[in-house]
């Protein structure tokens, strides 16, 4: 497979040379690059290069090219996990042995999402479609997502979204505790990669992280500021789907974002909250 890559990026660089000599123009460069494709015989993936040099990326059984990047360029050095880079974070998420997920899944789902994201979403873990496409939030709860996201003004590309566990759980089950534990490195280091100024936890155990012990139902839509950030619980979208009673607040939360994301920005230039505070005290001042 990296030759396959490798071969893909020298026809890219045939064209852009061709332009260099004067053989083509700017239009007929990209448009050239732009209908270049790989087939990725092992996942059954397409892959393409845009004419800026950005990877795409599209499951077979989607309509939609994600932003991603091929891991088999990516070099994986034998360092410890807080000096790698979000590709080294991925790469080394789809060969993870840690828990015993790693055998049923099809694909480990790492994530996806600008590293200079504003806003990260934080749900449970890959369904069905999910395990297959190896992408976050696919098929309905995916939609859903979408049209809440839409709705404060966001496009799901301007996000980093991930969960929990990063392979499916059998049958949907919940992840369990070892579960967790084994995979919270990951999502660790993805957040202090992307450093976003609001995290928003989709279901219960991506709020128990910040908010242990708590209610969904009581606490949904209320921020807690965690250094210079603000953590936001809110229903996860399939809970929405499900029952139809949570889709207005569901959807009333996301459109408080754009407000979110704006008082986050002004932390940097304030000092922390006193330490003495609890949560709950915290919480009211939002
Ligand atoms: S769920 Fe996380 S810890 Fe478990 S195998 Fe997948 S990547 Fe590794």
């Amino acid at each position: 497979m990296p030759s396959l890559f490798i071969e893909f990026q020298s026809q890219v660089e045939a064209v852009k040379q061709r332009h260099t000599a004067g053989e083509i123009n700017q239009n007929e460069r990209d448009n050239l690059i732009r209908q270049l494709k790989l087939n990725d015989p092992t996942w059954g993936d397409i892959w393409m290069l845009s004419p800026a040099g950005d990877w795409f990326r599209k499951a077979k059984s989607s309509p939609t090219w994600v932003r991603d990047f091929p891991l088999d360029l990516v070099e994986l050095p034998d360092i410890p996990i807080d000096h790698m880079d979000i590709h080294q974070v991925a790469k080394t998420i789809h060969g993870c042995t840690h828990c015993p997920l790693c055998e049923t899944r099809t694909r480990a789902v790492p994530g996806e999402g600008p590293i200079d994201a504003d806003l990260m979403l934080i749900g449970e873990g890959p369904g069905f479609h999910e395990d297959k496409q190896a992408r976050p939030f696919v098929g309905n709860a995916g939609q859903f997502l979408e049209e809440l996201l839409a709705g404060a003004g966001y496009k799901r590309s301007d996000v980093f979204i991930t969960n929990v566990v990063k392979c499916r759980p059998p049958n949907n089950r919940d992840p369990q505790a070892e579960e967790l534990t084994a995979c919270s490195d990951y999502l660790d280091r993805q957040i202090e990669l992307i450093d976003p100024k609001v995290i928003v936890t989709l279901g219960r155990f991506s709020m128990a992280r910040y908010f242990p012990g708590e209610s969904i139902s009581r606490i949904h839509g209320q921020p807690k500021r965690v250094n210079d950030r603000l953590i936001v619980p809110m229903f996860h979208p399939a809970a929405a789907l499900h029952q139809p009673r949570f889709r207005p607040l569901i959807t009333e939360d996301f459109q408080k974002l754009p407000q979110f994301i704006a008082q986050a920005a002004s932390f940097a230039a304030q000092p922390d909250e006193p330490d003495d505070l609890s949560d709950a005290e915290q919480l009211s001042l939002f």
